[in-house]
């Protein structure tokens, strides 16, 4: 079986844009309002030779079912993320954690950052599976340069990208695969 690379974060940090691009085509909807995605959409990518698969794991969408919307940092958006976090680490040979440069580090950001490491198991002396942590929405250097303050969520190097106009894509997958 492919390799499974699983994209996690808060909504509207820009997941489902990412999987579109890593994919080439279309198939997860963005949209500004946060939990678009309905399902767990997977599909298949490569890079350099490497071939795996890509999981979108979005699954919050607050509209379905005429519930309420979800208010930011609320229970259950707290607890929506975390049940979407841990299906990700379960499954997943490589784990991209999603941000907003825009944004900075936000407390459910931290939440998934504590629950992606408390899952993490050591095998060989390493963290398994492996967490990428991914700056999005730096379109620009001003952006960029707020890449560094994720540093705090205690995952390593942030590796800031623009989903949106395809900026370190290739440096990120670069990574990826060396997990692989
Ligand atoms: P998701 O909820 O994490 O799946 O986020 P989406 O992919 O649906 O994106 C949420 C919003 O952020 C949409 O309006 C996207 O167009 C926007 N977005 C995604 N990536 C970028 C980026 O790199 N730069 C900017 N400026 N906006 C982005
Ligand atoms: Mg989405």
């Amino acid at each position: 079986a492919k390799p499974l690379v699983a994209l996690v974060g808060r909504p509207n940090v820009g997941k489902s844009t990412l999987f579109n691009r890593l994919v080439g085509e279309p198939l997860a909807i963005v949209d500004g309002v946060p939990g678009t995605t309905r399902d767990r959409l997977i599909a298949e990518a490569e890079w350099t030779g490497h071939p795996f698969l890509v999981v979108d794991t979005g699954g919050i969408d607050p509209r379905v079912g005429g519930e309420r919307p979800l208010s930011v940092g609320s229970a259950e958006y707290i607890e929506q993320i975390r049940a979407q976090a841990e299906m990700a680490i379960e499954d997943a040979d490589v784990v991209l954690f999603l941000v907003d440069a825009s944004s900075g580090v936000t407390p459910a950001d931290m939440e998934v950052a504590n629950l992606l490491r408390r899952k993490q198991r050591i095998i060989e002396g390493k963290p398994h599976p492996p967490v990428l942590l991914v700056v999005n929405k730096a379109d620009h250097e001003s952006l960029r340069q707020q890449a560094a303050q994720f540093y705090e969520l205690g995952l390593g190097e942030p590796h800031a990208i623009s989903a949106l106009h395809g900026l370190g894509i290739g440096d990120l997958l670069d990574e990826v695969v060396a997990h692989l």
